[in-house]
């Protein structure tokens, strides 16, 4: 199997956050979200975090430099022993994924890019979002969700099941921050799926409104390209 970098491309709610921890537990691969590493910013009070705290409250792209410094550094950190990258919501605009390309084309030069698109209707993005809760430990921050009879309900009441530290509602998860989050998103979107097209790119188009475990397997098609 070749080693595989994968852009995970979505709005928000598309579940690209639960796929990545089903593909890191099954294939070993490694996640970057830049959320993540954005709310790490915000909950650690750097400067950084203050500065982007706003923006991302009010559903605003975090600048492109910014994030490009993120991409930057994590893959300084985690170029050695890697079998596979999952670029979790990054790109966000053609900028990024042309810094991306070229940061792999330095350090991963032998990985294969391909991109997983995920579409979901607008009206289960925003009954994803609205139930939606997530680990608050920084370095966890695992998605669930607090629809009844939904695979993603943690075990325990408002309890992550892998650490046992409490779930909070993210402060952009409210409906009005979700429509300006999806305009931003869709405004980017066309001019990525183009950038990846024009470069002959394998691109996975699926309905992620389909259930985890489907979702998956429509990942390990690609996993064995
Ligand atoms: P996410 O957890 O991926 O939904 O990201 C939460 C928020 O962080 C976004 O709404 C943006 O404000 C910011 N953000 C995360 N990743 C990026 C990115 N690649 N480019 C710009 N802003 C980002």
């Amino acid at each position: 199997m070749s080693k595989k970098a994968v852009i995970f491309l979505g709005p928000p709610g598309a579940g690209k956050g639960t796929i990545s921890a089903v593909c890191q537990k099954e294939f070993n691969w490694k996640h970057l979200s830049t959320g993540n590493v954005c709310r790490e910013h915000i909950v650690n009070k750097t400067d950084l975090g203050q500065e982007i705290a706003a923006l991302i409250s009010q559903g605003k792209l975090v600048p492109d430099q910014i994030i490009m410094n993120m991409i930057e550094m994590w893959i300084v950190t985690h170029q050695y022993n890697i079998d596979g990258i999952i670029f979790d919501g990054t790109p966000r605009t053609l900028e990024q994924s042309a810094f991306i390309d070229k940061m792999l084309n330095v350090q991963f030069s032998n990985f294969k890019t391909l991109v997983v698109k995920f579409e979901v209707d607008e009206n289960v993005l925003m009954n994803r979002i609205e139930s939606r809760v997530v680990c608050g430990n920084k370095d966890c921050q695992r998605v669930y969700s607090t629809q009844q009879d939904n695979s993603l309900q943690p075990k325990q009441f408002m309890k992550c099941d892998v650490c046992d530290h409490d779930l909070i509602h993210r402060p952009d998860d409210s409906r009005e921050t979700l429509k300006k989050r999806l305009d931003v998103y869709y405004q980017h979107e066309k001019d990525m799926l183009q950038y990846y097209k024009d470069k002959g790119t394998t691109i996975l188009v699926i309905n992620a409104q389909e259930p985890v475990e489907q979702v998956f397997e429509y990942i390990k098609q690609i996993s064995n390209c």
